[in-house]
């Protein structure tokens, strides 16, 4: 009888609990045994009460739960090996040979490391004589499925990660609110998003609001940003528009590589000798992250549960990980380190300025 472990680790999003749910369903009804891991990482190397078996009912009404309801932690001691150790250790006295774990792109490095030196961990724990070779006989691969967990939608290979879509309908609905007080009192709003390298909540929610202007990180704006976002927001003035709403990613920059932060787009806003609107600014934070998962986010993670189960029951100890991702409205399976490499050359092709590069990587249109 196959024994599965999910866990969820890295930043939570909405959508999290539906993915366990469908996990442990779908694996319980495929004959397997279930286990949460909880705390992410930590729940791993620590294990005992940190590693419970699911039943069918315990996951009862988890659809509209936000956030993990195992809990999701950072953990150093599994960027170390012998941290991994200890979770190698833990995870054959349950019995276990198989981790779903939706995260980041972060978690799923962590969980391909742990797959690629299983072998090596295991053949450890039976020469230090932590475990003997019998207990360890029926381990020999470890099986590695990834769920991408993020608000960001920041990884390549997926049209979209489970809490996406909750986030950006949070965002909108805020600005909604915003927008009322905004017109009322003829008002300026700098809003600031999330998306420290991935400005697709930024952009989209500027789409959707109709913002009079946006910053993202991969598209820094012109030299000249100051005078263009001025220009467009006299123009919509003149045109009797009362409200203005800047959306700002929390990792804008300009063409220089200057940090464009909501204090100095509220400045300008209210400069006496330019436009002087009244402005304020609203940072969202973490009602971003926060509340039950849409509708979508439902879906997704739970078409992508029961897909991550499968993936784990027709692995073979060649298959490389996979994660599952959506592509055009289907649920796929993908090379989990390609998908990572690619998010990360994202990352540091904006981390070198090369904002060109980071466009042409990203799989969303953009245009001017
Ligand atoms: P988010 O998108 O919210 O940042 P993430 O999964 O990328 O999510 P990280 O903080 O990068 O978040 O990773 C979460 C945990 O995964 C870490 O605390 C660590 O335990 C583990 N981890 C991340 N990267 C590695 C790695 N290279 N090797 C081993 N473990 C890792």
């Amino acid at each position: 009888k196959r024994r599965i472990a999910i866990m969820t680790s890295g930043g939570d999003s909405p959508g999290m609990n539906p993915a366990i749910r469908a996990v442990v369903r779908m694996g319980i009804d495929k004959g397997c045994d279930v286990y949460g891991v909880y705390e992410g990482y930590e729940g791993l190397v620590q294990g005992g009460d940190l590693i419970r078996q699911f039943q069918w009912s315990e996951v009862r009404g988890w659809l509209s739960e936000g956030g993990t309801l195992i809990g999701t932690a950072r953990c150093m001691a599994f960027y170390e090996r012998a941290g991994r150790l200890k979770a190698a250790k833990n995870m054959v006295l349950h019995g276990i040979d198989a981790l779903i774990i939706c995260g980041g792109d972060g978690s799923l490095t962590g969980a391909d490391k742990f797959r690629s030196e299983w072998p090596d961990l295991v053949q450890e724990l039976v020469d230090t004589k932590q475990l003997t070779a019998e207990q360890t006989k029926p381990y020999k691969h470890l099986n590695i499925v990834g769920l991408v967990g993020s608000i960001d939608n920041d990884m390549s290979g997926t049209d979209a990660t489970i809490g996406c879509f909750s986030a950006l309908g949070r965002i909108c609905e805020m600005v909604d609110y915003i927008e009322a007080t905004a017109s009322s009192h003829s008002r300026a709003f700098v809003i600031e998003v999330m998306g420290r390298h991935c400005g697709w909540l930024a952009l989209m929610a500027g789409v959707a609001t109709g913002a009079d202007f946006i910053f993202i990180p991969e598209k820094p704006r012109p030299e000249k940003w100051r005078e263009e976002m001025c220009a467009v927001v006299a123009h919509h003035r003149q045109n009797g528009k009362r409200k203005t709403i800047v959306i700002v990613a929390e990792g804008a920059y300009d063409q220089e590589g200057n940090k464009i932060t909501p204090e100095m787009i509220k400045d300008l806003l209210a400069d006496k000798e330019g436009l002087a609107l009244d402005t304020r600014i609203t940072t969202l934070g973490h009602v971003q992250r926060g509340g039950s998962a849409c509708a979508y986010d439902r879906y997704l993670g739970t078409l992508q549960g029961v897909e991550a189960v499968r993936a784990v029951l027709d692995a073979t100890p060649d298959t490389p990980s996979p994660f599952i991702a959506v592509n055009e409205n289907k649920i796929t399976r993908k090379p989990l380190m390609q998908a990572v490499l690619d998010t990360k050359e994202v990352a540091n092709a904006i981390a070198a300025k090369d904002f060109d590069r980071a466009m042409s990587l990203r799989d969303t249109e953009f245009s001017d």
